[in-house]
């Protein structure tokens, strides 16, 4: 067993006190275990928090630049390790080689980025009412950062947790996904390699309900950041916040692209597909829902049933046009949806089967196209989490703002237009945290706030960028006179 297949706590690779391992199986063909972890008891993860709380006054008190010194080292050894990260991301998660290369390239990225913001931390000086008297403001670390994270963005969600807690002067516990922990342990090996501080980052896997529970309600716990589905982060909010902890959750989507009546069709269809189909749609910005107008909506259907027909399904090792789900679970649940749409009296265009034969052991599903989806059926509804189309026809540009709206989530929306003034009407008019412009909804820039609205988002701060500053840091406003 090599380090990374432990627990790190205080500055040491541990196993759990359970004895016990959990495998991670290759999606692509789960005959084979790709790695074991910890399998962490609640006591496990209590002593990742006490170590965590040890150390968080020196670590507060380290200067800022060289707080971002260790974040630049250990951007380094990643950059060092890519290509074997890419592989390890594709066999653990099972994404294709072409969306999990950048990803790891972003979760570099972002360690760069958080160590030259370590520099601009501080605060800001103005002049006071009376007297000789100065009023100035200063930020300063939360404590302990209590950090749970997805599979489906297995290193980039763990960086742009990790990187601005560390920047800023706080302490870490992560708790990665049980399904995908490897790329996340890898950010604490290369952070071990730089030579941070004991205790300063702590890594335990283990199940959501024991290590995660302890992650965002321990009383030694300041600030909770949580990514995943609506269901347990709701639960980690409403848990984290009855002790005034400072949380953020963001969680699902059902993600909207509306095509305008003057939409360049080839256009509408690249960034549909790719948003809908893209890392087998188990992004929480994937496009879920192509909203199209009345005139261009039988020649969309087509063409995008027949693009959705053209992509080669495979291991993600072999960089095919889409790689498989990440497990049973998320498998048997876009099959189910599948049924359920065939069922509410969606049209069928193409796809949502299982793959057989030589890909028999992997969790493949083909892409799935469903027109004719109205807005009471649960297609239309619900997240599902893989690579399943919804079509909607819009009467004019109002209904199709009225049906992207529709909807409990909203995350990330786009629109596809050549008229300007609609374009900026969309983005005035639609219930999203992020809208796009003729852009697919999935992809990011790292240095501007993310998140949602509504039931995606708590609501409470962004995340990535200055915002993520804020996040982690609270504000001490401090009057001067002599
Ligand atoms: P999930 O099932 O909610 O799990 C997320 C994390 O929470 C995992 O580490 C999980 O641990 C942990 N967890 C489970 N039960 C817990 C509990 N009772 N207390 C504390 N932690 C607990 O989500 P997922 O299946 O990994 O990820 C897919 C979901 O994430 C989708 O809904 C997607 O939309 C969402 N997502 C949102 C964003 C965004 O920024 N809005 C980005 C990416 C993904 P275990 O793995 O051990 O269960
Ligand atoms: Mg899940």
């Amino acid at each position: 067993m090599t380090d990374t297949n432990r627990n790190y706590v205080g500055g040491e690779w541990t196993d759990a006190e359970t004895g016990e391992t959990i495998d991670v199986h290759n999606p692509a063909d789960t005959t084979t275990v790709v790695n074991s972890y910890q399998n962490s008891s609640a006591e496990d993860a209590e002593e990742a928090v006490a170590a965590a709380d040890e150390a968080a006054d020196s670590w507060a008190d380290t200067p800022a630049p060289e707080r971002g010194s260790v974040l630049r080292e250990a951007a380094g050894i990643i950059e060092d390790r890519k290509d074997e990260l890419t592989e390890l991301l594709v066999s653990e998660e099972g994404k294709t080689r072409s969306e999990a290369a950048p990803e790891v390239q972003r979760a570099i990225d972002i360690f760069y980025y958080y160590a030259e913001k370590a520099m601009d931390y501080g605060g800001t000086i103005k002049g006071a009412s009376g007297g000789r008297r100065q009023v100035s403001t200063r930020k300063e670390p939360q404590g302990v950062a209590g950090l749970i994270t997805p599979w489906n963005y297995p290193i980039a969600i763990p960086a742009w947790k990790i990187a601005p807690a560390l920047a800023t002067g706080n302490t870490v516990v992560i708790k990665p996904a049980s399904v995908a922990p490897g790329p996340a342990a890898e950010l604490v090996r290369a952070l071990d390699e730089a030579g941070i501080p004991d205790g300063v980052i702590n890594f335990v896997t283990g199940p959501g309900s024991e290590v995660g529970d302890v992650f965002s309600t321990h009383d030694d716990i300041d600030v909770v950041s949580f990514t995943g589905s609506s269901e347990v982060g709701h639960h980690v909010y409403d848990a984290a916040t009855e002790d005034v902890k400072r949380v953020q959750a963001e969680m699902g989507g059902k993600n909207p692209a509306v095509i305008t009546e003057s939409a360049d069709l080839e256009q509408a269809l690249d960034i549909v597909e790719a948003g809908a189909f893209g890392v087998t749609g188990q992004a929480c910005t994937a496009t879920s829902r192509a909203i199209v107008h009345t005139d261009l909506y039988d020649e969309f259907v087509e063409r995008i049933t027949e693009r959705a027909e053209a992509i080669d399904v495979g291991p993600g090792l072999e960089d095919p046009g889409m790689g498989p789900h990440v497990n049973q679970g998320e498998l048997e649940s876009t099959l189910e949806y599948v049924d359920v749409a065939k069922t509410e009296g969606a049209t069928h265009q193409t796809g949502g089967e299982r793959v057989e034969g030589d890909l028999e052991d992997g969790y493949f599903v083909t892409p799935a196209v469903f027109s004719d989806v109205d807005p009471d059926m649960r297609l239309f509804r619900e997240e599902v989490f893989g690579p399943v189309l919804a079509v909607t026809e819009a009467e004019d540009f109002d209904h199709a703002v009225e049906l992207a709206n529709d909807s409990e989530f909203g995350l990330s929306a786009s629109v596809v237009t050549d008229d300007l003034a609609q374009a900026n009407e969309f983005v005035d008019r639609v219930e999203s945290g992020v809208v796009k412009v003729n852009e697919k909804s999935t992809g990011l820039e790292l240095h501007v706030p993310f998140g949602g609205v509504k039931r995606t988002s708590t609501n409470t701060y962004r995340e990535q960028g200055d915002a993520a500053i804020d996040f982690y840091t609270q504000t001490k406003t401090v009057y001067l006179n002599d």
